[in-house]
């Protein structure tokens, strides 16, 4: 019988309850030092003293020493930190030829989205493909040529939790064009896994505060010196020229106070640690559930909290709302793309059929989720695979976002 007093959140793809730390910090900000950080009387130098203890977090996370203040931007979000990378890097230059952006063909719609406008513009993209979760570092190696101006691939994907090979495919990047920009969006990878310039050979990474247990308001990008010294980056945000001109608008300071405590915290523990606890998790969660589940395991390596599983022709809506009604959030598809009424395309990309993919439910977790909690997610999904049956309306397909 089920428990309909209990919650249990399982959708820590599509955003993360604000930490303890993260939360004081914006309290602090919002209270106390709430000052412009532009201004130059005592309230701004004390707000401005806050965000850069903040940067300093953040690239303390991202294994970053000796930093310059212009390596850090602060955005309003991941998306738009994925769009300055990407439209910034653009916008840098006029090339006199048509250049080429390479992606993955299962980039977030934040990195999508520009790269199509860039496309309708008359670059030339590329995507490669990731079926299985694996990226085919031969197709990039084709893929690249002298027209290459930037090459964006995420670190890890929002919706199967695959983790592509960047040390690898970046080094391919700056050994056959060493003039091409490397981008990854690394807003799921961040806290999970090592990130960082070095460990992954990247010019530009992304990161957002809200899936690292800060708050939504505030993401980040990280650029190299050489990017800031090639010039190789303009704004996409025009104003006041805060974030050393490179992003106008005050900053959100609540949000990035939070964002430094969340990412504080990142640096305390080994991700090792996290990864082999959750890792764990997963495996019980495996152990747990219904055979006629099937999972749709990565064939490389993976983030272990994300997992993605297929429903013996239930759509995903109905045992979503099965769940939901129990107390269990987990999401079909990522939060950005589960209102449209359209087959995910990275499920597909991924290489599942459509009718699969239209039963697909994400499951994400953190290293301190209980066991008690996966137990009760099992047996609610067994209880609805007897309960429900397949109610499926014809669908639109598409492969825009
Ligand atoms: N990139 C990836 C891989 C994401 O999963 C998300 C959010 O789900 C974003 C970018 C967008 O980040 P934000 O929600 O901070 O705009």
């Amino acid at each position: 019988m089920a428990d309909f007093t209990k919650t249990v959140y399982l959708d820590h793809a599509a955003t993360t309850p604000p930490s303890t730390a993260a939360i004081e910090a914006a309290n602090q900000a919002m209270a106390t030092v709430w000052g412009n950080p532009s201004s130059v009387h005592a309230a701004g130098l004390a707000a401005a003293r806050l965000r850069e203890k903040a940067r300093e977090q953040i690239l303390n996370a991202l294994h970053v020493r000796f930093a310059t203040q212009s390596q850090l931007i602060f955005t309003a979000s991941g998306t738009e930190a994925d769009n300055l990378a990407i439209l910034g890097a653009a916008n840098a230059k006029n090339f006199p030829f048509i250049p080429r952006l390479i992606l993955s063909d299962s980039e977030h719609p934040a990195v999508m989205q520009p790269a199509m406008l860039l496309q309708k513009k008359g670059w030339e993209v590329i995507r490669l493909s990731t079926k299985g979760g694996i990226i085919d570092p031969a197709e990039l190696e084709n893929a690249l040529c002298e027209r290459t101006v930037l090459v964006s691939v995420m670190t890890a994907n929002n919706e199967t939790g695959a983790v592509y090979d960047i040390p690898n495919l970046f080094s391919l990047v700056h050994q056959k064009c060493p003039k091409a920009l490397t981008h990854t969006d690394a807003v799921q990878a961040f806290g999970k896994i090592p990130v960082s310039p070095d460990a992954l050979h990247a010019d530009m990474i992304t990161v957002s505060a809200h899936k690292i247990h800060g708050l939504k308001g505030a993401g980040a990008l990280y650029v190299s010196r050489e990017v800031l010294k090639r010039r190789a980056l303009v704004p996409i945000v025009y104003g006041g020229g805060q974030e050393n001109e490179l992003r106008s608008g005050t900053e959100a300071m609540p949000c990035i106070a939070a964002f430094g405590a969340a990412a504080q915290e990142i640096s305390q523990f080994s991700t090792e640690s996290i990864y082999e606890r959750t890792d764990k998790l997963r495996s019980y969660l495996l152990s747990q559930l219904d055979k006629r589940i099937t999972v749709n395991q990565p064939c490389g390596s993976y983030l272990p909290g994300t997992l993605s599983i297929s429903l013996p022709a239930i759509r995903s809506e109905i045992m979503l709302r099965f769940l939901s009604e129990r107390g269990i959030y987990v999401s079909a598809g990522s939060a950005c793309s589960s209102h449209k009424n359209t087959v995910n395309p990275v499920l597909l990309a991924f290489g599942l059929p459509a009718e699969q993919a239209d039963c697909t439910l994400r499951i994400s977790f953190s290293h301190e989720q209980s066991e008690q909690d996966l137990q009760y997610l099992a047996t609610t999904l067994t209880e609805g695979i007897e309960t429900l049956t397949k109610k499926r309306e014809p669908r639109k397909h598409s492969h825009d976002n």
